[in-house]
């Protein structure tokens, strides 16, 4: 039988009753056999996150605050206590929860405390459901480098075999230290791609509560197009730049396995949702773009110098700046005289900018250097506009009509998509200029 693995999201186990909406989902369809859970999310705006109150958890006790501790565990106790009580049974929570209270006193560490949400609504699920609980240690393992190890592939084959059915938790696994390790927030996305590649799903539904992709943010645009289908790569760069439905890395393990991902909504199930889907999804004539996604805070460092082009080991000199201080960056628009380092402003801690410059200006003297703080990025991504001449003019025609003052370009080699950089003030005109261009 074709074996199709559930991850649903933190608002889907926000609290008790959802979560038995969650499981009548899981059990309206034999092929659902494996559950990945994120730990409870927000019930109502200006609701806390459990994953929030943890971490908060573990700043009290890094900062030996006691009484801090005990408000903040005690919220996380009667959350899911009052989960277990809206399910109408008892799972156990009052027992693990004293037990995980116990070992993060004992120093247990932050990583352990912050996967606890997952933990515990993992296993509220699989009493509910009535199947085994599996702990994600036994099978999500990372390298000495932080990253996923391959051997998570052959260590979760084998132990899936064993469970014809299960409910998983998200978000973390187990260091090479043998101490729980978390993946970046939102990661239960990737365990739930990992389970799936895992037990050689045939599909990868991802339950949230929006019913897909639209083709641009829907705070900016009202009710945006709908997306239906999508490709690995495109969702990559949508997500990447923004479009928050899915963690950006979670297509990785289901990528090499071909496993289609659907993004449905626990709260309309009956909906169709957006599928994303491993080979190109044939582009629509009159619909080259496939959607809009953006970020606003960026930085942009601007290196000038006249003959950049004929000057061996430019580049990597100016990269080994950035190299030093353990900075990425997510671009490196370049000219013939001219390269522009963009940043993301959440690598950039207090008076770096000032230091970096200084540091450009010793490795590769250049004519000038200028800054361009709060950037905001565009990103319009479309398999479409490969094969369709005067995207790009169209789209630059319409940001000139708009009045909006491009201060940067960036084309991937792959065609795939067109970034643009403008004053962050700009975005959310940006985003509606080229939306009206593209989807009216
Ligand atoms: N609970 C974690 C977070 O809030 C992971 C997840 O939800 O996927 O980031």
């Amino acid at each position: 039988m074709a074996v199709k693995v559930c991850k649903f999201g933190g608002t889907s186990m926000a609290d008790g009753n959802i979560m038995l909406t969650a499981a009548k989902i899981v059990t309206s369809d034999e092929q659902r056999r494996y559950v990945v859970v994120s730990a409870p999310g927000k019930r109502f705006s200006g609701d806390i996150k459990v994953t929030d109150l943890l971490y908060r958890c573990a700043q009290a006790v890094s900062d030996k605050d006691g009484a801090a501790f005990e408000e903040v565990f005690g919220k996380i106790s009667a959350r899911f206590l009052t989960i277990e009580t809206e399910t109408g049974k008892n799972f156990g929570m009052r027992e693990m929860l004293a037990k995980i209270k116990l070992d993060i006193q004992n120093g247990a560490g932050e990583e352990y405390c912050v996967s606890r949400g997952e933990y515990l609504a993992a296993n509220v699920m699989a009493g509910i459901l009535g199947i085994p609980f599996v702990d994600a240690t036994e099978f999500i393992r990372f390298d000495e480098n932080g990253a996923l190890s391959d051997e998570t592939f052959t260590l979760g084959a084998e132990l899936l075999k064993k469970y014809p059915k299960a409910v998983i938790p998200g978000f973390y696994g187990l260091g090479l230290d043998g101490k729980i390790k978390t993946f970046s927030r939102g990661g239960g996305d990737i365990s739930g791609a990992i389970v799936a590649r895992c037990a050689k799903a045939s599909l990868y539904e991802n339950w949230t509560d929006v019913s897909g992709f639209y083709a641009c943010d829907p705070r900016i645009i009202n009710s945006p197009k709908w997306i239906s289908q999508l490709s690995y790569r495109e969702l990559r760069e949508l997500s990447y730049m923004g479009a928050n439905v899915l963690h950006s890395e979670a297509i990785f393990p289901v990528r090499t396995a071909g496993i289609p991902i659907r993004i449905c909504n626990t709260f309309k199930p009956e909906d169709e949702g957006t599928y994303i889907l491993p080979g190109v999804v044939a582009p629509d004539a009159d619909q080259p773009v496939t959607g809009i996604a953006g970020k606003t805070s960026f930085t942009v460092i601007n290196v000038e110098k006249s003959m950049m082009n004929s000057e061996v080991g430019f580049t990597m000199r100016l990269l080994s700046v950035l190299d030093k201080h353990k900075i990425s960056f997510e671009h490196l628009p370049s000219g013939i005289d001219t390269m522009c380092l963009v940043i993301e402003n959440s690598h950039l801690k207090e008076g770096i900018v000032d230091v970096l410059v200084k540091e450009i200006k010793e490795a590769v003297q250049p004519d000038v250097v200028n800054v361009l703080e709060d950037i905001a990025l565009i990103a319009t991504v479309g398999h479409g506009m490969a094969r369709n001449v005067g995207i790009a003019a169209r789209l630059f025609k319409a940001l000139s009509e708009a009045g909006i003052n491009v201060r940067m370009i960036d084309q991937g080699s792959s065609e795939l998509n067109i970034i643009v950089g403008v004053e962050k003030s700009q975005y959310s005109a940006c985003i509606n200029a080229i939306y009206h261009e593209f989807f009216n």
